[in-house]
């Protein structure tokens, strides 16, 4: 079973921790979420997992951190500055905004057909560097993290000495001004994405492409997303944005419907196009932008000596709808068959914000307590992840509460650890429920077994 309704996972995060509504005691700003402590480790765990399955576990691939503030030329050349917008039409009537391919010719909002024209509305979030606000001093907030990425494709290279094919791969924020956030953090202002532009000769791209594709959705089966939840959507060739050669869409069926999660396009040679210097140089296939003030040639040598502007293809994904795709298939409420039901959330254990929590049967207990803490400080050293004390004492809440965030064991310390000897503690596995009892001098080698 998975999460059927947003409602679900919205109130488990919540609750829980995972992720709260931004400024929620003032109402909140809309499009905006906030990762609370439990959220923070999953999202840490899901970039890990991303950046290890690119960079380390790779020979081909380099890591970058590009800032968030963007000179505009950038966003000018790149085509963001003239086409990033979505055709609007407002509601006369009651004033709503909404975006013309999501409506058909009435308002959503008070079903009046008194519309305007559908207007452009730029999504970009404006701002000024420096003390004066004027035209010359305009940045934007990057809509993307892939443009620093093609803007400093040649310090890349000198600095790496790479060959083609090769990538560049960053995680980091990028802002939208959606006109309708929604869905949870489906669609949000400011999201994480994850990118990777991978650039290859021209000739070799649609191979690439199709391999890309294939390592893409692997990787997300390997998050835990089941392969008859996800569909491959293959743009057809009169719906692809001007630059692209190809496109897919990994889509994932969300508890309100089967949605883009991650895209993985083929942009030929359109962006490093774009952005070089010298275009009448080099015989490129997509149609860019005449650019006069780039200082650079965006080229690397082939084996011949030539100079080309490789081909890219980009596997792009946002992080917070991965989230969510991840614990839609990870909750599952379960029949116990005693009349009660548990939430569960079974999330891999490599992504789990919590990998073990120590539970002590009795808190007011000294030695059982001294016995926790003893554990916690040896087992946060074997760096699996966070070990966390859980406090509460009641042994029943506890396995309810971890659960409910994932955590998949949970180690119990009571009357036997500290009576017995050899000393032992119960180990419950959150998926069967089922306990087994482990001598503490065996449980650094268990875990890391378990986990690493
Ligand atoms: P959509 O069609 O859903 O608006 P897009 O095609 O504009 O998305 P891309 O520009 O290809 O999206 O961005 C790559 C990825 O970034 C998307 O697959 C998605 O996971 C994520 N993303 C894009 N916009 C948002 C947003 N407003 N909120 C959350 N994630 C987003």
């Amino acid at each position: 079973m998975v999460a059927t309704s947003m409602e679900q996972l919205a109130s488990l995060s919540k609750r829980r921790g995972f992720i709260f509504q931004n400024a929620d005691i003032y109402g909140g700003l809309q499009g905006v979420y906030d990762f609370g402590p439990l959220g923070i480790e999953l999202k840490n765990n899901l970039k890990a997992a991303w950046w290890r399955s690119m960079v380390y576990e790779r020979d081909d691939i380099e890591g970058l951190d590009a800032a968030i503030l963007t000179n505009r030329k950038v966003l000018k050349y790149s085509g963001h500055e003239d086409t990033f917008s979505d055709p609007m039409v407002d509601c006369k009537k009651c004033k709503g905004r909404f975006r013309a391919d999501h409506i058909d010719g009435k308002c959503p909002n008070c079903g009046s057909t008194d519309l305007t024209e559908p207007r452009p509305f730029n999504l970009m979030f404006k701002t000024h560097v420096g003390p004066v606000e004027n035209e010359d001093n305009v940045a934007y907030l990057r809509p993307e993290t892939a443009q620093a990425i093609f803007t400093q494709f040649k310090n890349v290279v000198d600095a790496t000495s790479r060959k083609l094919p090769f990538g560049i791969a960053q995680i980091g924020k990028s802002f939208r001004n959606e006109i309708t956030p929604r869905n949870f953090i489906f669609r949000v202002r400011e999201f994480e994405q994850a990118e990777l532009e991978y650039f290859v000769y021209p000739g070799t791209d649609e191979e690439w492409h199709e391999k890309w594709k294939e390592i893409r959705l692997q990787w997300w089966i390997d998050q835990g997303l089941k392969r008859e939840h996800i569909n491959i959507y293959k743009t057809p060739k009169e719906d692809l944005a001007h630059y692209a050669k190809a496109c897919y869409d990994i889509e994932y069926q969300f508890p309100h419907g089967m949605e883009e999660l991650e895209g993985i396009a083929n942009r030929r040679d359109y962006d490093l196009g774009n952005h070089t210097k010298n275009q009448e140089e080099f015989n490129l296939e997509a149609h860019c932008h005449e650019n006069k003030e780039s200082n650079t040639k965006l080229c690397i040598q082939d084996e011949n000596g030539k100079w080309v502007i490789p081909f890219v293809v980009e596997p792009s994904m946002g992080v917070g709808r991965g989230i969510l795709a991840i614990l839609t298939e990870a909750y599952n409420e379960e029949d116990l068959g005693d009349g009660n039901t548990r939430i569960v959330l079974k999330l891999k254990k490599h992504l789990a914000p919590i990998k073990v929590a120590i539970i002590p049967l009795k808190k007011n207990n000294e030695q059982i307590m001294n016995k926790c803490h003893e554990l916690k400080q040896k087992l946060m050293k074997l760096g699996i992840g966070r070990v966390a004390l859980e406090n509460t004492g009641n042994i029943g809440k506890a396995y309810r509460r971890h659960d409910e965030i994932g955590t998949p064991l949970c180690l119990t310390v009571d009357f036997e650890t500290i009576e017995n000897q050899p000393e032992s503690v119960t180990i419950r596995d959150r998926d069967t429920m089922e306990q087994i009892r482990v001598n503490t001098s065996d449980l650094a080698d268990y875990l890391r077994n378990y986990f690493l």
